[in-house]
């Protein structure tokens, strides 16, 4: 386990600690600095690695050498290739995230910075002498072929990189040459962006086992430098798109996009504000009147609380400061996106993990240097270094998607929108339907700025919410997934010529597959889920949900070979082929992770659905993050039971949350909506307070549950996850530090565990865990610091926190 306790960072050093960027694990090294040479935290360098020189970024300075480190055998910082790379005040957020979260701040800055910066630090060399009597020079015969060879191409430059694989003596040439003033060597940062999408390619990989075209192809690309547009390498290699594509997939070169950042709807027709409505009215004065702080804004669903943000954010464009807008999932909410792009045009910025290399690359310089004015992200975007921040926005404040589960750090962007907000002297605003309950009793309790808007927009209702119950189906003798009230429903909606959607938890078209005669469930060799069934025009195919392994539907079960399987639970995929069976005219889409893998398929999906092209949108979670489609009156809600009784403190929370967001989406337009919620417990209080729109009252019982239990937001939870490939060295470590925790005064009786995790075996892997819990803040985090850093477990055993674990 790294420890890392960043020091003060910006006092003369003589040593620095690198991040370095290079394929290896363990990526903090030490290097010396040259007499003379600055160099501050978050500082770009060039530092030799191995036979290269590559970049990397500082992460601390340090006068004193860490012991067991030999400082004649420290390497020297080439030189530092750029600095203010960070907006103010986001450096101290680096160190606190990676100090709340226990992580190396090397963790953190991998998350936070856009993946190319280090790769971008890229030297060049530039030959400034020219045809001199080389005699003179009194170089080696190595420098003197190096030099020759220069000359002899066309170009004005040349990689580093290139430079030491091709010439002769290498990077000692290359030193000897400098020394002389024949080459100058110099930085590329951060070149600047094509004014369209343009393909890359280059070198990677071992390319010495290539052979015939695919080796003139790689050898042209060497001698054009190793980098160039694929235009180029098409024309001069004269090869095909196919042959580069192959060279890609085989890992020799590597193809890549620049592009200027594309807004999705360039042509989306400027949106002006809407006359407000009084509850937003008063929203956004209070908003404004307030002192500079976490805001919740508790509004229903289809209240508005898109225009206030909107609204909220044009007076602090105008004070020319930026804003910063975090949503759960970008592909999920093309609207949204849409509209503030619609609303302040060139300056927004759409920034998130799927976005290439290249394009975050120059949205992150965008906003350094405020050509982007508004940034709407997901997660990662948190670390978006907006200058002069002036409000930050997140939308659907409760939603999971803002906690990232692994890689480490396991940060919650609200958390850290909170600091940054703390940091920034600005106003960070939460809004939901359905608050997170730590937020809700933070609001409550006076901590923050608590809003409301309790109604619908234009006085509409919020939906009739029908319960269903699924038992007395069954007794009718009603064996469908749909109830009779829900099928009446559906016959009435498309009679109408409205739009519909239905919820179901699952993707896929059977849950689980058993085999009847000998009563064993199809099951993923590499973890404890069973495969779901999915239907392709291609051929069945079982996957599993956890590590994506896929296999071929068997035709007999391959424990004893009976061909009796039978598919059990139902996910969208069978949902939708029956609702075609029962309503032979009804046109049904499915929106789930399988129909939107594609690029923009959400958005695709979404405006079909849009034109009035389908009836009905069948689809899970999904579904419940924020759509806003006027013409959907009817949702279905097939099985509430699902979500109820999932072994975790929070599966109510969510539940209620899901129902309530799901059921949200109906009557959003002039037309009142109805939701039918199916389940088999309908007495449950978490289906009663989401039939009856009532937040608070689920809320207040909630609340005190988790106190009597002690449960958060009454105390913090620490996960500690081990894992390894063999069970008894998982369960061995996890026993070890078990006793380690309850021999210390800060955690003695506060543990829970050692247990397996839900899912014992995901890819291979055997997975335990140990829950704390920590009443003594900050100083319990330190203890753990401290005791994690001692605990060495078995090999091949993994230990990763999670601070605040949202899924158990
Ligand atoms: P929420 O995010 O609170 O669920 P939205 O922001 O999506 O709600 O708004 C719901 C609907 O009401 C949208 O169609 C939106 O265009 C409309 N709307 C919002 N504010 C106003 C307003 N002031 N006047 C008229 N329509 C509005
Ligand atoms: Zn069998
Ligand atoms: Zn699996």
């Amino acid at each position: 386990m790294e420890t890392f306790l960043p020091a003060p960072l910006l006092r003369p050093a003589a040593w620095v600690q690198v991040l370095v960027d290079a394929p290896a694990r363990e990526r903090t090294y030490t290097y010396r600095l040259a007499d003379g040479m600055t160099a501050a935290g978050g500082d770009v360098v060039c530092v030799p690695f191995g036979s290269q020189l590559v970049g990397g970024i500082v992460l601390d300075c340090l006068d004193q050498l860490p012991a067991g480190l030999d400082p004649g055998r420290l390497k020297t910082v080439e030189s530092v290739v750029g600095t203010g790379l960070f907006a103010a005040g986001f450096w101290p957020l680096l160190v606190r995230v990676a100090d709340y979260y226990l992580v190396p701040l090397a963790r953190v800055l991998e998350t936070a910075l856009p993946p190319g910066i280090l790769s971008r630090a890229r030297r060049r060399v530039r030959l400034v002498a020219d045809a001199a009597p080389m005699a003179q020079w009194g170089l080696s015969a190595a420098a003197k072929s190096a030099f020759d060879f220069l000359r002899s191409q066309a170009h004005a430059d040349f990689s580093w990189r290139f430079c030491v694989q091709r010439l002769s003596g290498g990077a000692s040439s290359l030193r000897e040459l400098q020394a002389r003033g024949l080459i100058e060597s110099y930085y590329v940062f951060g070149e600047t962006a094509r004014p369209r999408t343009q393909q890359f390619v280059v070198l990677a990989g071992a390319n010495a086992d290539l052979c015939g075209r695919s080796a003139a192809v790689v050898q042209c690309l060497r001698r054009l430098g190793g980098e160039v547009s694929v235009e180029q390498l098409l024309a001069e290699a004269r090869t095909t798109r196919a042959l580069l594509q192959k060279l890609h997939a085989g890992g020799h070169v590597r193809i890549y996009e620049r592009q200027i950042l594309r807004l999705a709807a360039p042509t989306a027709s400027a949106d002006a504000p809407k006359p407000l409505t009084d509850a937003q009215k008063r929203v956004l004065e209070r908003l404004q009147g307030a002192t500079p702080g976490p805001v919740l804004l508790e509004g229903v669903t289809g209240s508005g609380k898109t225009e206030v943000y909107l609204q909220a954010i044009a007076p602090v464009l105008a004070r020319g400061e930026s804003a910063l807008v975090l949503v759960p999932e970008i592909g999920l909410t093309p609207q949204l996106t849409d509209r503030f792009a619609a609303r302040f045009g060139a300056r927004v910025r759409v920034y998130h993990s799927a976005l290439s290399e290249g394009e975050r690359f120059d949205c992150w310089r965008q906003m350094l240097t405020g050509e982007a004015q508004v940034v709407v992200g997901t997660r990662s975007a948190v670390f978006a270094p907006l200058p002069k921040l002036g409000l930050i926005v997140l939308d659907e404040e409760h939603d999971g998607s803002y906690k990232q589960d692994r890689p480490a750090p396991c940060y919650h962007a609200r958390t850290v929108a909170l600091w940054r907000g703390e940091l920034a002297g600005c106003p960070v605003l939460l809004g939901s339907a359905t608050p997170d309950l730590e937020s809700f009793d933070r609001a409550t309790a006076g901590r923050y700025l608590h809003l409301e808007m309790p109604e619908r927009v234009a006085g509409r209702p919020l939906p009739a919410v029908e319960v269903v119950d699924m038992r007395e189906e069954l007794h009718r003798g009603n064996f469908s997934p749909f109830s009779a009230t829900l099928q009446r429903a559906v016959a009435q909606m498309q009679a109408a010529g409205r739009q519909g959607i239905l919820f179901i938890n699952r993707r896929g078209y059977s849950t689980f597959v058993l085999c009847r005669n000998c009563g064993e469930t199809l099951r993923c060799p590499h973890c404890a889920v069973s495969l779901t069934y999915h239907r392709l025009e291609a051929g069945d195919y079982l996957r599993c949900h956890y590590c994506n392994y896929g296999a071929p539907q068997p035709r007999a079960c391959p424990h004893c070979t009976s061909p009796n399987l039978r598919y059990f639970g139902a996910g969208t995929q069978r949902i939708a082929a029956q609702l075609g069976e029962q309503f032979p005219t009804l046109r049904v889409l499915r929106f789930d992770r399988d129909t939107t893998a594609r690029k923009d398929a959400h958005r695709q999906i979404l405006e079909q659905f849009g034109r009035g092209e389908a009836d009905i949108l069948v689809g899970t979670q999904m579904l419940t993050k924020g759509l806003d489609l006027p013409q959907v009156t009817l949702v279905g809600i097939l099985a509430a039971d699902g979500l109820l009784n999932l072994p975790d403190f929070r599966a109510s929370e969510r539940a209620f949350q899901l129902l309530t967001q799901v059921a949200g989406r109906a009557g959003r337009g002039s037309e009142p909506g109805r939701v039918i919620l199916q389940t088999y417990a309908p007495e449950h209080p978490v289906v009663a307070a989401a039939s009856t729109h009532d937040f608070r009252r689920y809320a207040a019982a909630e609340l005190t549950q988790r106190q009597a239990l002690g449960y958060p937001p009454f105390v913090q939870l620490v996960a500690l996850q081990l894992s390894a490939a063999e069970q008894d060295s998982v369960i061995e470590a996890a026993e070890a530090l078990a006793r380690r925790l309850d021999g210390s005064a800060d955690f003695e009786g506060r543990l829970l565990g050692p247990a397996p995790c839900t899912v014992e075996r995901v890819a291979g892997r055997y997975r335990w865990q140990l829950l704390i819990k920590n009443l003594n803040g900050e100083a319990g985090r330190a203890s753990l610091r401290a005791l994690l850093a001692q605990f060495m477990p078995c090999a091949g055993v993994t230990v990763a926190v999670d601070v605040d674990p949202l899924r158990l």
